[in-house]
C-alpha cells in the first residue's frame, strides 16, 4: 500500500493514545483520520504497553512512509494525597485539616499524608492548596515542619490519591521524579522523538532535562504553572517546543486567565520560532459524544486563528468512546478555519521581526519570493531541523516541504506548523538537493509541471542555521 499522506492543513494534530487507542487497527486509522504525532502518557500505563504502542506507530510509519512523531510524556512532580481508612472523606468548609508525613498511616476527616514531605518547608501561612483539579481548597493557617494545619475554604469529597496543585508556592522539587528518570530512560532507548516535561517550574528545571537527554529527543517544555510563565523567555530558549497545557493551567491560574495566557505563550513562542502546542479539553465532549459542541469547534479554530503549530486531542483519543472520529472533526475544523477568510486577516501571516542574520534574511525573502511568483513550495533543506524551523516561523502561503537526510530531524519537524517531512538520501552537492526537491515535490504532488519551487537551504551543508541559497526552479 502506498498512499501519499499529504494533509490538506498547516496546523498539526497530536493524538495521546491510552486503552481506546491501543489495537494496530485503531492507531492506523487514527493516523489516516489525521493524527500527525502521538503522545505516549507516561502518567498511565506501564512500559510494555508504551513500547507496544511505539513499535505499532513505527510499523504504520514504514507502511506509509511517512515520518510520524513519537512524544513521551513524564509525569513530572505530581503531589497527591495518601489513601484513607474509608477511601473517601467529606471535608466540610471551615473545618481544620492536617497534611503531614506519616505515609504509613491512612488518612481520615482529620489528617492524611501527601506525597512529597519535602515541601512543607515552602507552605507558609495563607498559600492555599487546591485538591482534586481545583475542586477542594485549603488554606495553610500553621506550618509545623514536617506538616501544616489547613483550614478548609472550600468543601467536598476527598479520595484516595487525588492531586495537589499549590500555584502560589516555589516548590523544592526538580521537574523529574525518580520514575521520570526511569520513564527518561526508556523513552530514550526505545526512540521517541520528544520528551515533554509536565510542572516546569524554573529554567533550570529545563536545563537538568537538556543535559540527561543529550540531544537525543526534542525537549517539549508544557506550561502548567504560572511561575513558569514568569520565566517564559529563559524557558523557551531552553526548549525545542512548548505547549500551552490548560488542564493543570487552569486549575493553577484562574480558568478566566487560560485564554490570555494562550495567546501570550503561543506568540512568544512564535516569536522565536519554536512549535507550540494548545492541549487539553479542545474536543472533550467527544469523549462520549460522536460530535462536538459548538464551542469546541471554535476553540479548535481560535488555536489556528492564533497560529500554533499543533493541537492535541487527549483523553478524547486516550480513553475516549469515539477516538478516530475526534481526529477526523479535529482535522476538518482545522481545514475550515485555515480556508476561512478570517484567516488571512488573522495574525498568522503577520510579519515576525526578522532576525538580522544571512539565514533569516533568505528565509524571509524565501515566502515573498514564493508568494510573489505564486510557487507551489518552499523547499528547505535541512541536518538539524533548523532551516525547516526558520522557514515555518514565517508562516508562508505555501507548503513548506523539509527535506533531510535524518529521519530523527523529519519525525521531530512534523510537530511544525506547515512542514512536510521528508527524508532524503545524504547529500554533498546542492545539484542534488534540487533534483531530489523537484523529485519529492511531483512525486508527492506538490507540484505539477510549469510551476517553480523556491529552494532554501546551507551550504556548504551540515553547519545548523547556516543557510545561505535561494534558488527558484521550474518542474518540467
Ligand atoms: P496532562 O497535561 O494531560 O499530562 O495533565 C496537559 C494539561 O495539563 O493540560
Ligand atoms: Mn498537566
Amino acid at each position: 500500500m502506498l498512499v501519499y499522506m499529504k494533509r490538506e492543513r498547516a496546523a498539526k494534530i497530536i493524538s495521546t493514545l491510552g486503552p481506546s487507542s491501543t489495537s494496530p487497527e485503531v492507531i492506523a486509522r487514527l493516523f489516516e483520520a489525521g493524527a500527525d504525532v502521538f503522545r505516549l502518557n507516561f502518567s498511565h500505563g506501564t512500559h510494555e504497553e508504551h513500547k507496544e504502542r511505539y513499535d505499532t506507530i513505527r510499523k504504520i510509519e514504514a507502511e506509509y512512509d511517512r515520518p510520524i512523531g513519537i512524544i513521551a510524556d513524564l509525569q513530572g512532580p505530581k503531589i497527591r494525597v495518601g489513601n484513607f481508612v474509608t477511601e473517601k472523606i467529606e471535608l466540610v468548609n471551615d473545618a481544620k485539616f492536617t497534611l503531614d508525613s506519616d505515609q504509613d498511616t491512612d488518612g481520615d476527616e482529620n489528617r492524611v499524608a501527601i506525597s512529597n514531605p519535602e515541601i512543607y518547608p515552602t507552605l507558609e501561612p495563607g498559600i492555599e492548596l487546591l485538591l482534586d483539579d481545583g475542586k477542594l481548597k485549603l488554606v495553610v493557617e500553621q506550618n509545623n515542619g514536617d506538616s501544616v494545619d489547613t483550614k478548609v475554604l472550600v468543601g467536598g469529597m476527598l479520595s484516595n490519591h487525588k492531586g495537589i496543585n499549590i500555584p502560589g508556592a516555589i516548590l523544592p522539587m526538580s521537574a523529574l521524579t525518580e520514575k521520570d528518570r526511569h520513564d527518561l530512560q526508556f523513552a530514550l532507548d526505545i526512540g521517541v522523538d520528544w520528551i515533554a516535561l509536565s510542572f516546569v517550574q524554573r529554567p533550570d528545571d529545563v536545563a537538568e532535562a537538556r543535559r540527561l537527554i543529550t540531544g537525543r529527543a526534542g525537549v517539549l517544555v508544557k506550561m502548567e504553572k504560572p511561575l513558569a510563565i514568569e520565566h517564559l523567555k529563559q524557558i523557551l530558549e531552553l526548549s525545542d517546543a512548548i505547549m500551552v497545557a490548560r488542564g493543570d493551567l487552569g486549575v493553577e491560574a484562574p480558568p478566566e486567565d487560560v485564554p490570555g495566557l494562550q495567546k501570550k505563550i503561543i506568540r512568544r513562542a512564535r516569536s522565536e520560532g519554536k512549535p507550540v502546542i494548545v492541549a487539553t479539553q479542545m474536543l472533550e465532549s467527544m469523549i462520549t459524544s460522536p460530535t462536538p459542541t459548538r464551542a469546541e469547534a471554535s476553540d479548535v479554530a481560535t488555536a489556528v486563528f492564533d497560529g500554533a503549530d499543533a493541537v492535541m486531542l487527549s483523553a478524547e483519543t486516550a480513553a475516549g468512546d469515539f477516538p478516530v472520529e475526534a481526529v477526523s472533526i479535529m482535522d476538518r475544523i482545522i481545514r475550515s478555519a485555515e480556508q476561512d477568510d478570517h484567516y488571512k486577516l488573522s495574525n498568522v501571516r503577520e510579519r515576525r521581526q526578522t532576525w538580522g542574520t544571512d539565514a533569516d534574511a533568505i528565509t524571509a525573502a524565501a515566502k515573498q519570493v514564493a508568494q510573489t511568483l505564486d510557487a507551489a513550495a518552499i523547499v528547505t533543506f535541512t541536518t538539524t531541523g533548523s532551516t525547516t524551523l526558520r522557514a515555518a516561523r514565517e508562516r508562508p502561503s505555501v507548503p513548506i516541504l523539509g527535506l533531510t537526510p535524518d529521519i530523527r530531524t523529519a519525525r521531530r519537524l512534523v510537530l511544525t506548523w506547515g512542514v512536510h517531512p521528508v527524508e532524503t538520501s545524504h547529500f554533498t552537492e546542492f545539484a542534488d538537493v534540487v533534483n531530489s526537491a523537484i523529485e519529492v515535490a511531483a512525486k508527492e504532488e506538490f507540484a505539477t509541471p510549469g510551476q517553480r519551487l523556491i529552494i532554501t537551504a546551507g551550504v556548504p551543508f551540515g553547519t545548523p542555521g547556516a543557510t545561505n541559497v535561494l534558488r527558484i526552479v521550474w518542474l518540467d
